[in-house]
């Protein structure tokens, strides 16, 4: 053979065979990413962003209570508190879907679509439960996508030793706060507003303050803050 034609096929071999290590080395990175459940540790000195998405509002009065109070109320109390407490924390930036009473309508997806354009890093979405038989009570917490399932795990946790209510458990669901979320989240249904002593509970200032607490060492504990 040529040796011209000799050092040109050894030439053309070497660039290939870097090309190939290079795609194979992308790859690998890239598969990492696709297992990360969106954590990042890596850096101290990361802000993580959280949202946190008082259910319905306005018109949407969500579920009515035993006595006639509304789950809009509930939520957006219980959420300022999460909201204050988690502030205080210089790794933490918290955001609400809404801060008044306003209502937001489910068609265009604002709820996920503002934690998702944010680019959040947690979404936790808050809610009162609603039956016809009085007598049903009990927190549960939601996920969809099974690599945020440990998330919920974390926060429903904290909230059902806090409430003391019955331990429904963390279920499964297609709900679309959960569902088109990016980052990992989780929709608390806190407890039964239709079974008067937990809504009876759900109202009182000293009870939400205690959840908020709960719902935010949660939150801290899935971060790996402290
Ligand atoms: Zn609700």
């Amino acid at each position: 053979m040529n040796k011209r034609v000799y050092n040109r096929i050894r030439f053309f071999g070497c660039i290939l065979l870097l090309i190939l290590l290079i795609l194979i080395w992308y790859n690998r990175k890239h598969d990492n990413n696709v297992q990360d459940d969106n954590r990042d540790f890596s850096t101290t000195d990361k802000v993580f962003t959280v949202v946190i998405d008082p259910g319905h509002g306005g018109k949407d009065v969500g579920a009515k209570g035993a006595s006639g109070l509304y789950e809009k109320d509930f939520t957006l109390s219980l959420s300022k508190k999460v909201k204050e407490i988690l502030e205080k924390e210089e790794k933490i930036e918290v955001y609400m879907t809404r801060e008044e009473d306003t209502f937001i309508s489910t068609v265009d997806k604002y709820r996920p679509k503002f934690a998702n354009e944010l680019d959040a890093d947690l979404f936790i979405s808050i809610h009162g439960n609603t039956y016809e038989d009085p007598n049903v009570s009990g927190t549960e917490a939601y996920y969809y996508h099974d690599k945020f399932k440990s998330f919920a795990e974390t926060i429903y946790n904290k909230v059902v030793s806090s409430t003391g209510f019955k331990a429904r458990g963390v279920k499964n669901k297609d709900l679309f706060v959960v569902r088109y979320t990016d980052m990992p989240s989780v929709l608390l249904e806190i407890g039964y507003l239709t079974n008067p002593q937990e809504e009876q509970m759900m109202f009182k200032d000293e009870f939400q303050s205690s959840l908020a607490e709960s719902i935010c060492d949660g939150v801290k504990e899935y971060l790996e803050i402290e």
